[in-house]
């Protein structure tokens, strides 16, 4: 067995609780932190180490699903693009503070932008798809979906030289019409999917869908690690009596005041003792970006509220929890036959 795949395969152990989260393992990367907790007049005051995963969904301003009525397709490759100068940003900034983190791509700014996914890989991040263009999983049909993940795949490792294990469908876009995406993924050499929010809210969420990490094969939910399924791992919910609430980033994180985020996740670390998962973009801390006119007041507020906010907002949750990559936090080898991590080995490898 390859010494990369022996690593993974030993570093399968896990907590008491039935979570999926990892123990601490020699190949995790923990950065150093010890005043996490400490929100005065909370009970949550004890020191934590709960390893978290950080992700950035790498698009562009002009990209996101709210402006598909308004910006074609078709002209993207024409418009200013500031995603890699964003992504330089974001790149210092984890660099400063000592973070890996996870880099869900797509395939059309890979592409165009090499570097950028070079420099990404380069700093030690993990590198994972977020489909080719943008487009969500209920307006493509099974076959159009295997298509466009598999190319965002294959360009991604092309151009990095780096295994792509994960994926997170364009806006949280797996749901209940499309739970075959997973036997897709799974087929397409995908380990786990981050793509379904628990929550009910318009087109995207599945209300009643676990909160935490699991194993999907189809459509059923399954007990374990196979060769057919897959691990979905959720965007971070907080419980409330009657309902799921986003508190793992996206525009909520700047809706809400710095200190309910805080406090809604170390709520998850310390009372449901799993591991948090956050998102956000890196147009999301380009306040200059260019203003896209003519918006219906929903769409506007969306995505430019409190844009100017977000960077210091970033900056105090990158201090106040332990962050790291989701193959840091998640054993996504568990369970898989030695043929069914060949390639993504030989990958690593060479
Ligand atoms: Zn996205």
């Amino acid at each position: 067995m390859p010494f990369l795949q022996k690593r993974f395969y030993k570093d399968s152990a896990y907590r008491d609780t039935g979570s999926l989260s990892k123990t601490a393992s020699p190949s995790i990367d923990l950065p150093a932190k010890t005043n996490l907790f400490n929100l005065s007049g909370s009970s949550v005051k004890k020191s934590s180490r709960t390893a978290n995963a950080m992700t950035v969904d790498v698009e562009d301003y002009f990209q996101v699903s709210a402006f598909e009525n308004y910006i074609a397709r078709e002209s993207w490759s024409k418009l200013e693009c500031r995603v890699e100068r964003n992504v330089d940003a974001i790149l210092e900034s984890f660099s400063n503070k000592n973070i890996k983190a996870t880099f869900f791509t797509l395939g059309w700014l890979a592409q165009r932008y090499p570097h950028m996914i070079k420099r990404i890989v380069a700093d030690g991040h993990e590198l994972a798809s977020h489909g080719w263009e943008h487009i969500r999983v209920f307006h493509q049909t099974p076959e159009e979906f295997r298509a466009d993940i598999t190319k965002a795949k294959q360009v991604l490792e092309d151009t990095s030289g780096s295994p792509v294990l994960g994926y997170r469908a364009a806006s949280y876009s797996i749901n209940k019409t499309n739970l075959w995406a997973h036997d897709i993924l799974r087929e397409a050499g995908y380990l786990y999917s981050s793509s379904i929010a628990p929550i009910a809210y318009s087109e995207y969420g599945i209300a009643d869908a676990p909160r935490f990490a699991h194993y999907r094969s189809g459509e059923k939910k399954v007990d374990g690690p196979s060769d057919d399924a897959i691990l979905e791992i959720p965007i971070t919910t907080m419980a409330v009596p009657t309902k799921n609430i986003p508190c793992g980033g996206g525009g909520w994180f700047r809706l809400y005041p710095y200190h309910l985020s805080k406090w809604a996740l170390q709520w998850v670390n310390q009372h449901d003792k799993q591991a948090a998962v956050f998102y956000f973009h890196p147009w999301e801390i380009d306040p200059e970006q260019p203003r896209q006119k003519n918006l219906d007041w929903k769409t506007e507020f969306r995505h430019y509220q409190n844009l100017t906010r977000m960077e210091s907002k970033l900056d105090r949750l990158l201090s106040d929890f332990n962050w790291c990559r989701m193959t840091d936090v998640y054993d996504v080898y568990a369970g898989r036959s030695p043929a069914s991590t060949d390639s993504t080995v030989t990958l690593m490898q060479r």
